[in-house]
């Protein structure tokens, strides 16, 4: 059978585009792609190593195990552990390091933690299950948003009770601002990510680019799309202009999938939520709807404020803000490995540290 992709990893035609980045670039850019995932394609397509020496990709917050705030994984690891509960999550999250302990941990010691590839396996998990509580923990951008949406949908409307949601959705736009407002901010053009663009559209983006006169070109995620939307990030910034760009028209339109949106307003809000090691974002989580408030296991269980501790080696906050890269990170590679990582962006498939580990770029 013919890979569909098999062409957009075209290495001759991927050097091409990179050639024309490299002819036109008359000074130094910085281009933060915001998702893990473009991080992930990039290393694994050496496109850092292909670019002009003007042209800096900075890694950008989109990885959502990595944001995933301390409080949130504490609060699902004291829910996991309750008697009765059966907790679900994306496999991701199983190593991510909370204060002690991750959830791999806590199931070794006997809590039902179980992985699912999407809410609706937890739902009829609690269907199979009616004496326990099932708990999904709802982590992901505004991808997995009208998956999740759906689900709460669903248990409502069928009056299952013992299901809920430990709520930890984030937003990109609002990440964007807070991004470009740091004063330390040193992001000149954004690669915005394909799939969340796929759902939501790019007409958000247009207000960002406008208020901080900055490109942000939509990008998919093999070779040739990343190269493509680099050129044209480069094209618009040597030609000072600040526009919103499409380089994903194959799946990416200007007003996106409007049904996945109405499904995501009708169960979600916008929420102010706490990033891992960035801080709390106004505005930048989705909470659940006054309408849906009894599916959020945060208030169906009685949890208690424990202090939240990260390791003092790690620079997470640092390189998800895109100030700092994993090789400035001391304990890269040292003290943090994929085997005993001290911060999520070591432990997640789309973490930019684990990138920089599993393709080698790793000094001396
Ligand atoms: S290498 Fe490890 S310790 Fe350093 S920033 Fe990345 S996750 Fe944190």
């Amino acid at each position: 059978m013919t890979d569909p992709t098999a062409n957009l990893r075209d290495a001759s035609l991927t050097k091409a585009i990179l050639a024309e980045v490299r002819r036109i670039a008359t000074q130094p850019w910085n281009i933060m792609e915001i998702c893990g995932g473009q991080t992930h394609a990039i290393m694994q397509y050496g496109l850092d190593q292909l670019l002009p020496p003007e042209i800096a990709l900075i890694h950008g917050p989109g990885c959502p195990v990595c944001v995933t705030s301390l409080q949130a994984i504490e609060q699902g690891l004291q829910i996991a552990s309750r008697p009765g509960v059966i907790f679900t999550t994306f496999g991701d999250m199983l190593r991510v390091p909370g204060n002690q302990a991750d959830l791999f941990t806590a199931r070794s010691q006997g809590a039902d933690v179980r992985v699912v590839y999407s809410p609706l396996d937890s739902l009829k998990i609690a269907n199979a299950n009616p004496g326990k509580q099932v708990v999904f923990f709802a982590i992901g951008f505004e991808t997995t948003a009208p998956t999740i949406a759906s689900t709460i949908l669903t248990a409502s409307r069928n009056g299952i009770k013992n299901f809920s949601i430990l709520p930890a959705n984030v937003l990109v736009p609002p990440a964007m601002h807070a991004i470009l407002s740091n004063p330390t901010n040193r992001v000149q053009g954004f690669l915005a990510a394909g799939h969340v663009c796929a759902v939501m559209g790019y007409h958000e983006y247009l207000p960002i680019a406008e208020q901080y006169q900055i490109p942000i070109v939509v990008t998919g995620f093999e070779p040739v799309d990343l190269a493509t939307g680099i050129l044209m990030a480069v094209q618009q910034l040597e030609a000072g202009q600040h526009e919103v760009t499409n380089a994903y028209p194959r799946f990416v339109t200007r007003e996106g999938n409007q049904v996945a949106q109405k499904i995501i307003s009708q169960v979600f809000e916008p929420v102010d939520r706490q990033w891992r090691g960035i801080g709390t974002i106004p505005l930048s989580g989705l909470g659940l709807q006054p309408e849906y408030s009894s599916f959020n296991a945060s208030s169906r269980f009685e949890l208690d404020q424990t202090p939240l501790y990260e390791s003092p080696l790690c620079i997470a906050g640092k390189v998800l803000s895109g100030i700092a890269k994993p090789l400035d990170c001391p304990a890269f590679s040292k003290e943090c490995t994929p085997a005993h990582p001290l911060g999520a962006p070591m432990v997640s498939s789309e973490g930019a540290c684990a990138a920089y580990y599993r393709y080698h770029r790793i000094p001396g």
